[in-house]
């Protein structure tokens, strides 16, 4: 221990200390325990019956599964855009709480058919078990005996040709989405052009194929209309049935495909395929985004900005609706959720908030690439991103980059561990060299600190891209977690002054 005598001096110097201590402590004992109930209001005002309400809106019928371009889209971003305005958060593009951008679309009219004749034997098969319409199929129909080409890829520069030994012409191709190889390092850059559904499509209609079946089924917008080129995604037992009448084991030829080597064949002549489809073009559409913006209270950190985005956007209606409930009308409730909380609590952010509701996700990531090159903050006041797909249905949370990035999910995690108790998983930021496949990498990309939130642990089934992703399987309790998670982490960054 050391020991020392205090001069007059110093004690009066301890004195003075003393005393601004007791008013420091006197200060926060009234100010702090004032944040802290105008925190707590706000997180208490989040509820899982008014997010749940958020998501039986944007499910129903009238916006027929917001498919991006469509008039029912466009309805539901007004919808979206009137609550921001009801809540006083403000329109975050010049005025406006719209980004327009060109969003093709195409409208799809009933369900179509598919059928199947081989052996004097008809089959009719049904929607949606069996198959689902092509989202940007052609109208009208087509008949035509079947090859399969596994991948669908002609890459020669890599010795890869789907194509090579069988003869498409005037045939109806089956097709798997994906490419051949499947590690993520650098080789997978220069497969990753074929992986789009889009190419794969064209490459078809190239070789000369009448039609396509797309092995697997679910619905999907991110595809090209092709002039009179119809197309159906089918169901797995519809692939075995069309390959068992051939002689041929799906399960065997599936294995068969990772092998590097192209592997195509006709089916037997005279199994023929006959897909219908109603549908109509437009080339010339276009959707938006919704932003809307808090501004920061503080002058200067003002300037800095945490995005909170997520998808409006859904597959839209194929003779029948695809609410989208769980993707991703929940991780747009959630948002709506905490953006309703933020706008409205005591506790304002130093920082500026800035929401996105994407358009076009499903068809390509439309409106994240569209935002990230029209930007309303620059990236280097970007201090985050957090992106929310698919957070309705668990118990718990997974955060992806969330390690990656220390000092920000730090206030995550705190939120969780004080008032939430989920369970809560991170993940280490990992290069993606394939195709982006979420809004989070459109912004991973430009360089922003990006997080991606989704629900752990289902409790109900996920039914991806599918009639049944309706509101009856989805968790309100965790939505109204993933609100409050939101409201309170998006605050703690907001106003953390060390960052
Ligand atoms: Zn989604």
């Amino acid at each position: 221990m050391h020991l020392k005598t205090y001069n007059f001096n110093e004690m009066k110097y301890k004195t003075e200390i003393l005393f601004l201590s007791f008013l420091m402590l006197l200060y926060t004992a009234s100010a702090q325990p004032e944040q802290d109930k105008a925190l707590l209001n706000g997180f208490h005002s989040i509820s899982s019956h008014e997010i749940l309400g958020f998501v039986e809106e944007l499910s129903s019928e009238k916006y027929k599964g917001r498919l991006s371009g469509s008039p029912e889209y466009l309805e539901a971003a007004k919808w979206c855009a009137d609550k921001f305005s009801e809540w006083g958060i403000l329109p975050a593009n010049k005025g406006s709480y719209f980004q327009r951008f060109p969003n093709a679309f195409t409208e799809v009219y009933s369900t179509g058919s598919l059928s199947y004749s081989f052996d004097s034997k008809e089959t009719q098969y049904s929607f949606p078990d069996d198959y689902f319409p092509g989202s940007n199929s052609a109208s009208g129909t087509v008949t035509g005996e079947l090859v399969y080409v596994g991948f669908g890829i002609t890459a020669l520069e890599l010795g890869y040709d789907s194509y090579e030994n069988v003869d498409v012409k005037g045939k109806i191709v089956i097709l798997e989405s994906g490419v051949p190889y499947t590690k993520n390092d650098t080789v997978q850059v220069k497969w990753t052009p074929y992986a789009y559904h889009r190419y794969k499509l064209e490459n078809a209609l190239a070789h000369g194929a009448a039609g396509l079946l797309y092995a697997g089924k679910t619905a999907n917008p991110n595809t090209i209309h092709l002039e009179n080129f119809i197309y159906a995604h089918i169901d797995k037992k519809v692939v075995q049935q069309l390959f068992s009448d051939s002689g041929k084991n799906y399960d065997e030829v599936k294995k068969k495909l990772g092998t590097m080597e192209p592997f195509s064949f006709a089916l037997n002549t005279g199994q023929q395929v006959t897909i219908s489809a109603e549908t109509k073009h437009f080339p010339m559409a276009e959707s938006c985004n919704v932003v809307g913006v808090i501004e920061g209270s503080d002058p200067v950190l003002k300037d800095e900005v945490i995005i909170v985005g997520g998808h409006l956007d859904g597959q839209g209606y194929l003779g029948e609706t695809f609410p989208g409930a769980l993707d991703n009308g929940s991780g747009v409730a959630d948002i709506l959720g905490a953006a309703k909380a933020l706008a409205q609590s005591d506790v304002k952010p130093k920082r500026s908030v800035l929401f996105i509701l994407f358009g076009g996700e499903e068809c390509g990531l439309y409106g994240s690439k569209y935002y990230v090159s029209n930007l309303l903050f620059p990236v280097d006041k970007t201090l985050m991103m957090i992106n929310l797909d698919m957070v309705g249905n668990g118990t718990g949370f997974f955060v992806s980059n969330g390690k990656t990035f220390p000092g920000l999910f730090r206030h995550f995690e705190q939120v969780n561990k004080n008032y939430l108790h989920r369970e809560m998983k991170a993940s280490e930021q990992r290069k993606n060299y394939g195709r982006p496949r979420s809004d989070a990498s459109i912004f991973e990309n430009a360089g922003i600190a990006t997080f991606s939130l989704w629900t752990s642990n289902s409790v109900h089934p996920v039914y991806y891209h599918h009639p049944l992703d309706k509101t009856d399987v989805l968790t309100p309790e965790i939505m109204e977690d993933a609100a409050k998670l939101i409201y309170l982490g998006v605050l703690g960054v907001a106003n953390d002054e060390n960052l």
